[in-house]
């Protein structure tokens, strides 16, 4: 198949956000999306989920909060890069566990991404609308028409003067991220973990792949899709840095926008037409061409299909898959606008991927000699707190502190004296078929120096 279809359907990923593609090359030092797409390979990885489901525990949660699983940067067809519909994305928020959906539309002329927007609950999942704007995704409490030119610092800076929220996002592309009126950052991007997959993307080019991973798609659609975690390394990093100036809310951005694939359709004069989900054209070839690649087109050549008719569907990223990839933990009081908010500006959630395992019920905590710390909290240091978590399965534990590694463990929990004041936060991961992935990484503690 020619390189423009690599070509279009980089360029349908890169519409996601606005951006152009920037495939970094790097060095494979590990399995990238392209090693874990073998029929072998997403063989093992579904035995090991399936297996993690039936030896997890459920917790019961400590404390006065509830855990509410939230999606962050999703987009519908307000959105010019996505066709979804608001009942089928609350739909598939429910098959994946997802209590809110904060909304980040591209903004446009048509319509005004607060006012408009999503929001309220639909049949008991929570929208807020925003918008992935200004470098920035942005939940504002009023319009912001007219105001789209700002800097994100001024922008930013707006939205929380009329009480609303600002994350910075694709921290990849990035050099200006350390801005005053943030409420945080994207820890973890879908988008940016899929565009350093270049071995995946040259491979889109040939037909043979392209089918053979359609029906690997179709066999394992959650671990497909999440073949594509990679350790988020460099946001990781920049997050630790921005914590140690200000307190800054990590969360995960699932770029949701159910775009990229590939769609085959009888055209005429014994022509098959190839787009992308959104209908956008990528090419035109003879039907005999692409018969012995698809079985249907055996009944179209045979007459019984009539032109238009779909013969091939391949969708790499449902919204189902990818929102139940990564999802932030919030610890609220109440499934409301307000309850959440609250709970993200005071840093109280953790980033899970769930696609591994359900981590409802993870729990973290510093517990002094008389006090309890929820996730989040700016509370003087002091010699009897120690760091504590409880997991709904056993892992590896590494407690980051200012930036560096400063204790690992293995286990289902975790208790660590904390040795000095410090900005403490937790990552646990979980071996799934033989590589190790990060699982949960919490919010830190901002243990001050008295
Ligand atoms: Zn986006």
């Amino acid at each position: 198949m020619p390189s423009s279809l690599q070509r279009l359907i980089a360029c349908g990923l890169a519409g996601l956000a606005g951006i152009a593609v920037t495939l970094l090359v790097a060095e494979q030092t590990q399995a990238d999306a392209f090693d874990r797409l073998t029929e072998e390979r997403l063989g093992r990885v579904h035995e090991a989920v399936t297996t993690l489901r039936t030896r997890r525990t459920s917790q019961q949660r400590i404390g006065p909060y509830r855990e509410y699983r939230v999606n962050l940067h999703v987009h519908s067809a307000f959105s010019h890069d996505s066709r979804g519909e608001l009942p089928a994305i609350v739909a598939a928020a429910k098959r994946a566990g997802t209590d809110v959906l904060m909304f980040t539309e591209h903004p446009a002329d048509h319509y005004d991404f607060v006012t408009d927007g999503h929001s309220g609950l639909h049949d008991g999942v929570l929208c807020i609308p925003g918008a992935e704007t200004n470098g920035l995704l942005t939940f504002p409490k009023a319009s912001m028409a007219g105001q789209g030119t700002l800097e994100p610092a001024d922008y930013a800076r707006r939205v929380r003067q009329q009480g609303g929220l600002s994350f910075l996002s694709h921290l990849e592309e990035r050099l200006d991220w350390n801005l005053p009126g943030l409420t945080g950052c994207e820890i973890y991007n879908t988008h940016a973990d899929a565009k350093e997959e270049e071995r995946l993307f040259a491979s889109l080019q040939n037909p043979l792949w392209l089918l053979r991973i359609a029906s690997l798609i179709k066999a394992y659609p959650q671990e497909a899709f999440s073949a594509l975690q990679d350790d988020p390394r460099l946001y990781l990093d920049r997050w630790d840095e921005l914590c140690q100036i200000a307190p800054h809310t990590g969360v995960s951005a699932n770029d949701a926008h159910e775009n990229v694939g590939v769609v085959i359709k009888l055209a005429a004069d014994g022509k098959v037409a190839i787009t992308d989900p959104l209908d956008d054209p990528l090419l035109t070839l003879d039907l005999a061409l692409v018969k012995p690649l698809l079985p249907a087109v055996d009944q179209a050549a045979e007459g019984t299909a009539s032109e238009g008719a779909e013969l091939f569907r391949m969708q790499l990223d449902p919204y189902e898959y990818s929102l139940r990839h990564v999802g932030t933990h919030v610890l609220a009081r109440e499934q409301t606008r307000p309850g959440i908010e609250e709970a993200l500006l005071a840093g109280r959630a953790f980033v899970a991927f769930d696609w591994i395992a359900d981590s409802r019920g993870f729990n973290c905590w510093v517990r002094g000699s008389t006090q309890r710390h929820e996730l989040g909290s700016v509370v003087p240091w002091t010699e009897a707190q120690r760091l504590q978590a409880t997991a709904p399965l056993p892992g590896h534990w590494r407690v980051i502190g200012d930036g560096r590694c400063v204790h690992e463990t293995d286990g289902a929990t975790l208790d660590f004296p904390v040795p000095a004041p410090g900005t403490y936060r937790v990552e646990l991961s979980l071996d799934v078929a033989g590589e190790p992935h990060l699982w949960v990484l919490t919010n830190p503690f901002y243990l001050r120096d008295r």
